[in-house]
């Protein structure tokens, strides 16, 4: 159950609720959210007790939320949340395009896509500084020295950076530099690193990982809003089956099922989800005809000598042709 709190609701209101929760053995959390004050999420409780306490003094509304992640649920909230990243604002009417490398790996590779991007359309830059690898002989990113060139990226192109941020130990880091952080879809249930962001100060992507449920996607979105971050991007970047052509499968249910289910902004990533060129830009089309709010699209100036992810990668015409064909579903077919 979700109690909020009217936003003149003063600090003895909010006491007094928690000390009736308290007193009836409920368990009780309370999240500040900028604009509604304050949620307090009540746990296992018996709904009778939680629904008495609607009359009380500084209680804006009492909400029966059947699903298990409650903040992110719709039944929380009926409109959907638009993300405002330095300016750019995800989950609004428009389709927002990232695009970059998969990793950054030199000034000239990292600055000539921006600048590409930017000019065929992009609104915020993708590049990884630290890369999740599979194998520990893989390239590894260039951390800080990234950063620093994806700073210069912004400042020469005005364009919001989003890269990734693999572990508690470089969040502080990363916070300097990025204006959005990504959650890899191997660290979806990095609980420690989920906590963390919440208290980051900046929107969140959070990627879903190839084995999670939706549902386990959304209660993972939950720990960062009960944590007090409710500026989170879902992120859908392809699920493990059995098809062995594909590198993942673009799980286009999962982005309608999300995007029902919950009021956060969901976007999709077609170049994890198939791992090949020629099939990012229909599978980015099905995203959107499935109602994604945006893309995250892999670009390098030369697919062919990428350190990751070239096979996936779009060279810059190609973005360009994506660019043009996604202008009707830009309208909104969804
Ligand atoms: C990436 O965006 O380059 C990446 C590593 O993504 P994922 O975590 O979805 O594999
Ligand atoms: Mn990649």
């Amino acid at each position: 159950m979700l109690i909020n709190m009217q936003k003149t609701a003063s600090r003895v209101d909010i006491a007094a609720v928690l000390d009736q929760l308290s007193k009836q053995g409920i368990d009780a959390q309370v999240v500040r959210q900028a604009e509604s004050a304050v949620v307090i999420v009540a746990n296992g409780s018996s709904g009778d007790n939680v629904r008495s306490l609607s009359g009380s003094p500084g209680v804006d509304k009492v909400l029966d939320i059947d699903q298990p992640f409650k903040l992110a649920s719709r039944q929380a909230r009926h409109e959907s949340t638009i993300v405002n990243v330095s300016g750019v604002k995800i989950g609004g009417s428009d389709i927002v395009v990232m695009a970059g490398p998969c990793s950054v790996e030199s000034r000239e590779q990292i600055l000539a896509t921006a600048v590409a991007v930017k000019k065929m359309g992009a609104k915020i830059l993708r590049g990884g500084a630290y890369k999740p690898r599979t194998s520990p002989y893989e390239f590894q990113g260039l951390g800080v020295t990234a950063l620093e060139l994806l700073r210069e990226a912004r400042e020469l192109t005005g364009l919001p950076i989003v890269t990734e941020v693999m572990g508690t130990d470089d969040v502080d880091l990363v916070c300097k530099y990025a204006d959005m952080l990504q959650i890899g879809a191997r660290n979806m249930q990095n609980f420690a690193l989920l906590r963390r962001l919440a208290t980051c100060g900046k929107p969140v992507m959070l990627k879903r990982s190839p084995a999670a449920t939706v549902r386990e996607w959304l209660l993972a979105a939950e720990y960062l809003l009960v944590g007090g971050n409710a500026d989170v991007v879902l992120c859908e970047r392809g699920v493990r089956g059995f098809e062995r052509e594909t590198r993942n499968t673009l799980d286009v249910n999962a982005i309608a099922l999300a995007k029902q289910l919950s009021h956060l902004p969901v976007i999709a990533d077609p170049s994890h989800a198939t791992g090949r060129r020629e099939l990012v830009a229909p599978a980015a089309k099905a995203a959107i005809g499935a109602g994604a709010d945006g893309l995250l699209i892999e670009v390098h100036p030369n697919p062919d000598s990428a350190l990751s992810d070239g096979t996936q990668s779009l060279k810059f015409n190609e973005f360009d042709d994506l660019m043009h064909s996604l202008r009707e579903p830009m309208r909104r077919l969804a």
